[in-house]
């Protein structure tokens, strides 16, 4: 991955697998000029890192010569193409083609016809090595074409972000969604998950997302995730992962200009791990750490069992009944202490001490992250 000012782009296209399409274009070209002698033109800026390793495949005698146009703001093409330098030699009967390093709207392309529309030349052809098929709203014809991508924003091989990027030799792709803190928060009954992710949340800038809090919502508001759901625990079924990790889609996806999220109450098994995992990857982005609070049994007893005197909450008032609450979290969160640690990604906090102090030491570890 690489940063280039403000985003953050990740490695998209070799440089073998552009070597690979600048030969196969240099060689069909060269084919159907047959024994002309080619005039190519270039679109400065970006292409000139084409034309010039084009020129150096290209088996016969041709002519090279530019011209300069500019449409790019930031990450967008704009319809006001500005003719920086034209043509200065006269074309009339000769063979042209125009090398772009790639076409996206075909505003661009354009304005290069408007430019050859008086030149009567021989031949105009149009090759460019990157083709954004989705992004192409004109009618010309391109007639080679080097590699079709998807309507992203791409930088290197002479294609720039704001002026940087355009030296790499390969190509990168914008990420979907920029650098994030993705924390999985576990604790047993007691530790004081809530507290600290109330305080994560805020110092970071994160997305809480509570799996049972989005269980509640999407069954609340009927949606068909929620729906869904529900089927399943009406039955006494235990929902599908699947449909869980659409409603954490959903979340995600409603929040994807977050810094990261904070998951709570989920993952519960490797296999959703793994889910979880894909759903990241999905977004261009992973799971920072896992953060498992760490307090002694006997004190989670105590705090639950003081807690259960002011709460009324059942659960919190039987000391065999917490101390198997606690068994059982231990038990469920080993195999996902396992799955985080051989990425090392697994970070034990001790969560015995003043809110204050623990979150000291919780700052800590994602500082380093
Ligand atoms: P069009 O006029 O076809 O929309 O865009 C053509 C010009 O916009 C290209 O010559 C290039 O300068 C710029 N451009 C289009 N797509 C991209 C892209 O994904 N990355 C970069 N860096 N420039 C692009
Ligand atoms: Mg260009």
């Amino acid at each position: 991955m690489i940063k280039l000012h403000d985003k953050y782009f990740k490695p998209f296209i070799s440089a073998k697998e552009i070597d690979a399409a600048m030969t196969r274009l240099a060689k069909e070209i060269a084919n159907d000029v047959g024994d002309d002698i080619p005039v190519f033109v270039g679109i400065l800026n970006g292409s000139f890192m084409v034309v010039s390793d084009f020129v150096k495949k290209y088996p016969k005698p041709c002519e090279v010569t530019f011209i300069k146009l500019a449409s790019y703001e930031g990450v967008k093409s704009t319809e006001d193409i500005q003719r920086l330098i034209g043509l200065t030699q006269d074309l009339t009967g000769r063979t042209v083609v125009v090398l772009e390093d790639i076409i996206d709207t075909g505003n661009t392309l354009a304005e290069v016809h408007r430019i050859f529309k008086n030149e009567n030349v021989k031949s105009l052809k149009i090759a460019t090595l990157f083709y954004k098929p989705e992004a192409y709203k004109k009618d010309f014809k391109l007639h080679y074409i080097g590699i079709e991508i998807p309507n992203k924003f791409i930088v290197g091989y002479g294609l720039d972000y704001d002026g940087l990027g355009r030296n790499i030799p390969e190509v990168y792709q914008i990420k979907e969604t920029q650098h994030m803190t993705n924390l999985v928060l576990f604790g047993p009954p007691g530790a004081g998950k809530g507290t600290q992710a109330e305080f994560l949340k805020d110092k970071y800038h994160l997305v809480h997302i509570s799996t049972g809090d989005v269980f509640r919502f999407n069954i609340k508001n009927e949606t068909a995730l929620g729906m869904l759901a529900k089927s399943y625990i009406d039955k006494g079924e235990l929902v599908p992962d699947q449909i869980t990790i659409d409603m954490l889609e959903a979340e995600v996806e409603k929040n994807s200009d977050a810094n990261g999220f904070i998951f709570d109450g989920f993952p519960r098994t490797s296999a959703q791990a793994e889910a979880l995992d894909k759903l990241m990857e999905s977004k261009d982005s992973a799971i920072s750490a896992m953060i498992a609070l760490e307090v002694d049994d006997d004190i989670l007893v105590k705090r639950l069992l003081s807690r259960g005197k002011t709460s009324g909450r059942a659960d919190d008032a039987d000391e065999t009944v917490i101390r198997n609450r606690i068994k059982e979290y231990y038990k469920k969160t080993a195999i996902l202490k396992d799955y985080y640690s051989a990425q090392n990604k697994y970070f034990g906090v001790d969560g015995v001490g003043s809110v204050e102090k623990i979150t000291e030491r919780l700052a800590k570890v994602i500082g380093n992250l």
